[in-house]
């Protein structure tokens, strides 16, 4: 059977769903679910899937993490993951629109699934991976500390954006908290007993903004005083900020920790306070695109129809995605739901959950699924990607 047929099959799956899957985002975006405690979109998705014809593994390393797989278990054979998030956002709801992510996830294997029964010979293995906790708590990091991905050649998953993006800029990420410790005094009384940790606060933010014009154009750091003491007429003793750092590589990003941390303690010396910085553990890793999967992936969207953008958009962030293209080689392109809201915005909330996204995102998971068709086709092309990988993460 030629490797047309196979797309049209894939494709048709995909159509002869369309109603189930727009439930099962219908379902998700419904009923928003944050970091870690996503049970529903968990039971609805493993349900799904089951029914579909998967082997499915619930509370997979995680309470709200799922495994879901098809097909054959050769390993001279490609095992491609296919990944689902989510998680939601506190107030705003699925504003991130990680309810099309899932649905995306769910339809391109099925897509695969299709394919993969109709071919008389054996084409590989399809994982959907159920991620948790995208927004902040790094859900994938623990499936990677679970060596999850180790018996996966290649991973990839798509994300709503207002436009249509192959190869994102997504940064590297850390967060940090800075506490500085100085004395409490009567701010009228004794002010020249006291130690003032608020003017420790300020200071460091005004270093850090200092520090802001000799940045890298793709450096990012932003912070906010999260305690600034308790009376006008006590000097505070404690204050704390939190700050989120971002640059294009983990590298970079070592350098502007650096940086910033002299801020945080010439703050500290010239007041008299002593300071705590912790980074968080749980960094964002940068997303690093696979190229030759993302051609293959170009070229499909071409075929759909689809208008890639081709200027160099602003960052988008960070995402636990990237630490999962540093252990395998991936993509995460960005795919328009029909309207031009940013993410992160009550518009776009609205966008995820409307009948007008479910052509795009439909669209969307048949370029996945041909992708993956095309690597199950020509074996040459996963020795290729495999190698690429090796250099990018060398
Ligand atoms: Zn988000
Ligand atoms: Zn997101």
């Amino acid at each position: 059977m030629d490797l047309n047929t196979l797309k049209t099959i894939a494709s048709d799956a995909v159509d002869k769903h369309k109603d189930e899957l727009n439930e099962l985002s219908q379902a998700i975006w419904s009923v928003p679910e944050l970091n870690f405690n996503e049970h529903s979109a968990h039971r609805v998705l493993t349900k799904f899937l089951e029914k579909a014809g998967f082997k499915v593994e619930r509370n997979f390393i995680l309470e709200t993490g799922f495994r879901a797989t098809y097909g054959d278990n050769d390993s001279s054979k490609p095992n491609i993951c296919v990944i689902c998030e989510y998680d939601a956002l506190p107030e705003i709801g699925h504003a991130c629109g990680h309810n099309l992510i899932a649905e995306v996830g769910v339809a391109t294997g099925l897509a695969i699934k299709a394919a993969m029964d109709a071919s008389p010979v054996p084409l590989g293995k399809v994982t959907v991976l159920g991620t948790p906790a995208e927004e902040g708590g790094g859900g994938k990091i623990d499936l990677i500390n679970a060596y999850v991905f180790d018996d996966i050649d290649i991973a990839m998953m798509s994300h709503p954006a207002p436009f249509d993006q192959s190869r994102p800029t997504l940064l590297s990420y850390v967060s940090c908290k800075v506490v500085y410790n100085g004395r409490a005094s009567h701010a009228a009384g004794f002010p020249w007993e006291g130690v003032n940790a608020l003017d420790a606060a300020v200071l460091c933010y005004q270093n850090v903004s200092c520090l802001r014009q000799h940045f890298k154009p793709l450096w990012r750091v932003h912070g906010v005083i999260t305690k600034g003491g308790s009376k006008p007429n006590i000097i505070p003793d404690l204050t704390e900020l939190e700050y989120y750092c971002r640059a294009p590589t983990d590298t970079e990003l070592d350098v502007l920790k650096n940086k910033i941390s002299k801020c945080f303690e010439s703050a500290a010396v010239a007041t008299g306070c002593t300071v705590d910085v912790r980074f968080g553990e749980r960094g964002y890793s940068s997303l690093i695109s696979n190229n030759i999967i993302s051609e293959i992936f170009e070229q499909n969207a071409a075929e759909m129809g689809i208008v890639l953008s081709t200027k160099s958009e602003e960052p988008t962030g960070s995402t636990d995605m990237g630490n999962v293209t540093h252990v395998v080689p991936g993509i995460q392109p960005l795919f328009c739901i029909g309207g031009i809201a940013a993410t992160h915005t009550k518009d776009f909330q609205v966008e995820a959950g409307s009948s007008v996204a479910q052509m795009f995102t439909l669209r969307q998971a048949r370029v996945l699924a041909m992708t993956v068709l095309d690597i199950f086709a020509k074996p040459e092309l996963l020795t290729k990607i495999k190698e690429e990988f090796i250099n990018d993460t060398m």
